[in-house]
């Protein structure tokens, strides 16, 4: 009896102290930050700093004026997500999902169409490739106007977050085979699709021969992005959450966002952000969906935001390619013979 009781002690002492490892190892980890399982308290200061400096804001290139004497440049994009940031991004695959996405197509793309020719203004549209390969003649519709850009915006929206740089890197380049088939030319810009970058994206993106990228909040004014210090030749043309659609009009049961605005609050908010960029001289960048604004109240507001924008002077309406190429070259940042620093119609197809 005594050897049975000794070896149940024994055994129950290894299973605690196992049981006190796994956790003191998860707490650890659930602190650490990406610097192996070392908590942030003890990181030295250096630490973070090179931390910080993965990808960081460089020179601000607000030019000295926009094109013809223009004092702010203003560009509307529109993330055509369709059914992949359901099925991509939020995990959601069943047809009531899949039918929010096709609204943006069916619903959202015709009254967007039609708002930007009746105000006679471009657009620029981020579209990931499955989105293209689903509703082919959207893109065929855009392609018609020589005025609307398209651009990059991952395979299936997938989250970058969730993959390794090999990963993320291969999706890129099956999401690109497909963008160069549907557009017929590589795109100028990149959009993460969770407006977020992991440490191996910015390479990623420079090696690919992107111009711009347009996922980054350090600013208001486009700016040049570093990485670990270096200028990586990519010109930023920052986004911001407040001068986003999704959060202020979305209902996302999967990530608990849930916003249904009345159209005047979010009116006035683009309209005093377009005011403070005209007052600095800068630049509004306004991201939205087809899925989302595309709804008939919330068109409506566009038609007035849009109304009010042109009724000012020296507004410059532009695509996010127009923008970056006009305040690169204005910073005398040089070719640097990488394709991306071509306009589009220069950069090869393949
Ligand atoms: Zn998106």
């Amino acid at each position: 009896m005594n050897q049975l009781w000794s070896d149940w002690v024994k055994s129950l002492v290894v299973i605690v102290g196992l049981v006190l490892l796994a956790g003191s190892a998860s707490v650890a980890h659930s602190h650490g930050t990406g610097e192996g399982e070392v908590p942030l308290w003890q990181w030295e200061p250096e630490q973070f700093q090179q931390h910080v400096a993965t990808v960081r804001s460089g020179k601000d290139l607000t030019p000295e004026s926009w094109p013809d004497g223009t004092r702010v440049a203003v560009s509307l994009s529109f993330d055509f997500d369709t059914e992949p940031v359901w099925m991509g991004f939020q995990g959601q695959q069943s047809p009531s999902y899949m039918s929010r996405g096709e609204y943006g197509a069916r619903s959202g793309m015709p009254r967007i169409f039609k708002l930007l020719e009746k105000h006679d203004i471009p657009a620029t549209f981020f579209i990931p490739a499955i989105s293209m390969v689903l509703h082919p003649q959207v893109i065929e519709d855009i392609k018609k106007h020589a005025d609307y850009e398209i651009g990059f915006h991952s395979y299936v929206h997938e989250n970058p977050l969730t993959l390794s740089a090999a990963e993320e890197r291969a999706v890129y380049e099956k999401a690109m085979k497909i963008f160069v088939e549907r557009v017929g030319k590589r795109p100028a810009g990149f959009r993460s699709a969770a407006w977020d970058l992991t440490p191996a994206t910015i390479q990623i993106v420079k090696e690919m021969g992107f111009l711009y990228e347009s996922s980054m909040m350090a600013d208001d004014r486009p700016y040049s992005l570093l990485a670990n210090g270096e200028e990586t030749g990519l010109i930023e043309l920052p986004v911001e959450w407040i001068l986003d659609d999704w959060p202020l009009f979305q209902i996302s049961w999967p990530s608990q966002h849930v916003s249904i605005r009345n159209a005047d609050d979010v009116y006035s908010i683009w309209k005093d952000e377009f005011d403070g960029a005209y007052e600095e001289g800068s630049m509004y960048i306004l991201t939205m969906h087809p899925q989302v604004i595309g709804h008939r109240y919330r068109m409506k507001m566009l038609d007035k935001l849009v109304t009010y924008m042109k009724s000012k002077p020296g507004v410059w309406f532009a695509t996010h390619e127009q923008i970056a190429l006009y305040v690169k070259e204005q910073a005398g940042l040089g070719d640097d013979d990488t394709s991306a620093a071509k306009p589009a119609e220069e950069r090869p197809a393949g």
